[in-house]
């Protein structure tokens, strides 16, 4: 069973693949495969719980990564040092957290 935090990196992930191939559709390239990543997200995104969903679309209309990954404590978005408390729920329960500093997602890494 995945998570919704698998699903929601899953997403982005092919969000930010959908973006690319607008970018190069702009070149003039025939881009394929297209209908096939919109379909792809579409189901991803139903299995999506819809309040993590809207929190999720959210941002990304403001910030290319909606989801960042913690390392060593430190938001990857903006390289703000997270509260050590937050990475035991953070880690093991894939709680997620919201970065005070640049408001993105955090997963941790580690
Ligand atoms: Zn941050």
């Amino acid at each position: 069973m995945k998570s919704d935090l698998v699903r929601l990196v899953s997403l982005q992930d092919l969000d930010l693949m959908i973006e690319e191939s607008h970018e190069v559709e702009k070149l003039g390239f025939n881009v394929t495969g297209y209908e096939e990543l919109m379909k792809a997200r579409e189901e991803l995104a139903k299995g999506i719980n819809k309040p993590l969903l809207a929190r999720y679309e959210r941002l990304r209309a403001k910030l290319k990564r909606a989801l960042v990954p913690v390392k060593n404590d430190i938001c990857l978005g903006c390289f703000l040092r997270q509260p050590t408390s937050r990475g035991a729920r953070g880690r093991e329960d894939e709680q997620i957290f919201t970065c005070e500093n640049c408001g993105r997602m955090l997963y941790w890494l580690d």
